[in-house]
Formats: structure tokens, sequence, C-alpha cells
């Protein structure tokens, strides 16, 4: 059981997911352009920076593309910056281009500055067994959810701030499992994205 799982690489942490993916069994692809979501059955949105990649995603007219599959139930898997693409809110950034699917409202940069990029354990719900289970959570200028609506499950918090969000099949996570090759996550969205195709 495997599916096709694209990783948008215009700009950004692209090539870790790439391999986590590869790990997990799945059929990886980059989308840089239109042509390459043929056939995607699950969706990366990597980190990097948010106002670079919107940018790039606008220019390239995958904005409208990304949001219909998003909307259409497609499994995605957002890593910080891509945390930020998914936000239907941004409201220190309003006009920055992004695909604003998913019904949260995010900080960016929440934590300070590179400096202040820090690592954590955290309980994940859904992914961690318990409390003693927990994922190592690298955060880089990472964002948090600010408000997170009705139909957004929240699996984590750091300091009472929400950075780790499900809404329907889109998962959101303010830092990156892909550089602690923690493969939960793209095992998840391997999974998900299977399954779908299958029914
Ligand atoms: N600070 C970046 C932004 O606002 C996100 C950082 C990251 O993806 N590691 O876009």
């Amino acid at each position: 059981m495997t599916a096709r799982i694209g990783v948008l690489a215009l700009q950004g942490a692209f090539c870790e997911h790439e391999e986590a993916l590869a790990q997990c069994g799945a059929d990886v692809c980059e989308i840089r352009t239109l042509e390459d979501l043929k056939g995607v059955q699950g969706l990366v949105l990597p980190g990097g920076e948010s106002t670079v990649m919107g940018k790039l995603v606008q220019e390239e007219g995958l904005l409208e593309p990304l949001r219909t599959l998003c909307r259409g139930g497609m499994p995605v898997l957002a890593t910080c910056a891509g945390m930020i693409l998914l936000a239907a809110d941004l409201p220190d950034f309003v006009l920055q281009p992004r695909l604003g699917v998913m019904d949260i409202s995010v900080r960016r940069n929440a934590f300070g500055r590179q400096q202040e990029s820090f690592t954590t354990f955290l309980p994940v719900q859904r992914f961690c067994a318990g409390a003693e289970d927990c994922v190592e959570a690298v955060f880089i200028r990472a964002p948090v959810v600010e408000r997170a609506g009705a139909g957004v499950e929240v699996l984590a918090c750091v300091d009472g701030h929400p950075v780790a969000v499900l809404e329907d099949s889109m998962l959101a996570l303010a830092f990156h499992p892909e550089l602690t090759w923690d493969l939960r996550f793209h095992a998840w969205l391997v999974r998900r994205a299977a399954a779908r195709t299958r029914h």
C-alpha cells in the first residue's frame, strides 16, 4: 500500500520531507508547477519562509489549484511556514499570499528570532501513546495558533498555545518532525492518502 505524495518544492526545507516520506514507502514527487500536481494523493507544505513561499506559489498559479485540493479533502502535512500557508487568518500579515483553507489564526515568529529556536518534548495527541511517549519537537522561528475554529482539533500546546492542529485531513505542525526523523506524521500522511484513494 503506497501513495503518491507531492512535496511543495519552491522554497524551504523540502528535501528532508522527501527522505522521510520515502522511508515511509511513499512515491514522492516535487511540486513546482501545475503539471506536477497530476496524480498526487497527498501533500506536504514544508518549512521555510512563508512570505517567499506564498509569493512563489502565487506566481506559479498554484494558489487556487492547491486550495481546491485541500478543500476537496486531500490529506496534507504542513510544517512551520506550511502552517502559515494554510492559515485562514494571519492578523499581523493580512496581505501575505497563502492558501487560507484551515480555520486557524496564526502568529508568525511567536517565539522570537532564530537564536530563540529550541527543542522540547511534546506528547502529541493521536500520535503518542501517553504523556510518557513524546515527540522531539524542534521549533525554528516557529508560529503558534492563536485561535482554532470549532472544527479544529488541538493535539499539542506550548505555553498554552496550540502548536499541532488537525482539521479534517489537514495536519499542521509548528515544529519540524522531518529534522528528527520521527516518522509518525509522515506515516500518517501516507496511510491517510492511500486509504482515501482506495475508497
Ligand atoms: N518564520 C518563518 C515564517 O514566518 C517560518 C519558519 C520555519 O518554517 N521554520 O515564515
